[in-house]
């Protein structure tokens, strides 16, 4: 078996979390390729020693001093060090990003610092090689992440290398630059080793014990997720749950390897399985719920709309022209709703009322604000009749009134609008039905 495991910026925080990682690794064989991020908050207070990095190369760009600010990340890894009895020095590095800083180096290249050195004390204190992702992570001039050429590199590297330390989000172009993922793209590098290595698993170790059913901030200690597949997952995360990256999934589940979410505070315990697919039946009904609030209804009226060909499209141009999305698009017989971003649209709309009427000709077109959209997710629904009856109900019982509904014919989904001050009252009423009271 391998395995490869990612370990987020908490996990790696201080010499105590490093310890319990070391623990960790060592505890299964198999745990033979490590993606360390740079080290994260010790507490709530504290700053990550990314935006630590961040902060101090502009100080080098605007040409201000920058030596205590650096010697101050350099301390972060000095106790990490100090703390595991290590000998190691991270002098002749710190001399050398000194330098590049003064050279103006770019923001890519400082973030990068960050996990390249965690990398480096990660290598040592487990014995692993370590592997300077800038040689095996290709990016392209622009920017963008080279996923085939990465794996050509990468899989011919770690091919005679039983175990190895490979850091997070950084890579470079063929030119030797520098380039990071967006922040917390760490993910997406254990991702692609796992998938250079053909991983039997992906094990992404964080700070919780995997998904949960629903936000911690509106349900009191809610379950964990056992087992989620990719669909789903996309289907939440849109709504707003974010554990992992986005872009992580994408590498790993075209080769159908499972990411497995794991708490380094709790190695105990499971964690949340991701997989491309199961026949395994989910414990409730549902597997989730998120939402977000902040969406306006447009809504369009037009008589005969439903004869008229084109007349979507319109609409819709409209929005187009002036750069904004559409979330959800319900419809009726001589009316139908754009659902848009307030914060998006707010901005613009004016203009984009100007022009429907330009292009659609509608008879009136109406706004509505401070709505909250809210996906109940859950491949168990297609198998069980009545769910959305059973929400409705529990909606109904809690006082909310129900702004739109709309379920994918893939029966994964059913979004569901309400007031933005209805949105914690309806999570609540929607969990305690299907988890609390387990229907
Ligand atoms: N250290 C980077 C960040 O803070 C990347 C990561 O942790 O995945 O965003």
């Amino acid at each position: 078996m391998i395995k490869v495991v990612k370990f987020g910026g908490s996990s790696l925080a201080s010499a105590g979390q490093f310890s319990k990682v070391g623990k960790i690794i060592s505890s299964d064989k198999d745990r033979r390729y490590v993606v360390p991020s740079a080290p994260g908050k010790r507490n709530s207070k504290d700053t990550k020693v990314t935006d630590m990095l961040y902060k101090c190369y502009a100080m080098a760009e605007a040409e201000e001093n920058f030596s205590v600010a650096l010697k101050k990340i350099q301390e972060r890894y000095d106790a990490i060090i100090n703390g595991l009895n290590m000998s190691l020095s991270l002098n002749k590095e710190f001399e050398e990003i000194a330098e590049n800083f003064k050279n103006k180096a770019g923001a890519d290249y400082a973030a990068s610092r960050g996990e390249y050195l965690n990398g480096i004390i990660m290598a040592n204190y487990l014995n692993y090689e370590f592997i300077d992702a800038a040689e095996v992570i290709v990016f392209h001039e622009d920017g963008e992440f080279d996923l085939e050429k990465t794996n050509e590199i990468l899989s011919a590297r770690l091919k005679n290398c039983e175990r190895a330390v490979i850091p997070g989000f950084y890579g470079a172009t063929e030119q030797g630059m520098v380039k990071t993922f967006s922040r917390g793209g760490s993910d997406i590098t254990g991702s692609i080793v796992a998938k250079a290595v053909q991983a039997d698993i992906y094990e992404n170790w964080t700070d919780v014990s995997g998904f949960l059913i629903a936000d911690p901030r509106i349900i009191h200690k809610p379950e964990v997720i056992k087992v989620i597949t990719y669909r789903e997952l996309r289907e939440l995360s849109y709504m707003g749950a974010t554990v992992l990256h986005e872009d992580a999934v994408f590498p790993v589940r075209r080769e159908g390897i499972p990411i497995n979410i794991r708490n380094t505070n709790a190695p105990e315990d499971e964690g949340t399985l991701i997989v491309e697919s199961t026949c395994r039946q989910p414990d409730y009904t549902i597997t989730g719920i998120a939402g977000k609030k902040g969406f306006v209804a447009v809504n369009i009226d037009k008589d005969m709309m439903n004869s008229e060909v084109g007349f979507g499209r319109k609409v819709l141009a409209a929005f187009e022209e002036h750069g904004i999305s559409f979330e959800h698009l319900p419809s009726g017989i001589d009316t139908m709703t754009v659902f848009v971003h307030q914060e998006e649209f707010v901005g613009k709309e004016q203009q984009v009322l100007s022009a429907i009427h330009r292009l659609a000709q509608p008879d009136s077109i109406d706004l509505e604000g401070d709505i909250a959209l809210i996906a109940v997710v859950g491949r168990g629904m297609r198998s069980t009749r009545g769910t959305a009856g059973r929400i409705f109900s529990a909606l109904a019982h809690a006082n909310v009134n129900v702004k739109m509904i709309d379920q994918g014919s893939s029966e994964l989904n059913i979004i569901i609008g309400v007031k933005n001050c209805d949105f914690e009252t309806a999570i609540k009423a929607i969990y305690d039905i299907f988890v609390v009271t387990q229907i």
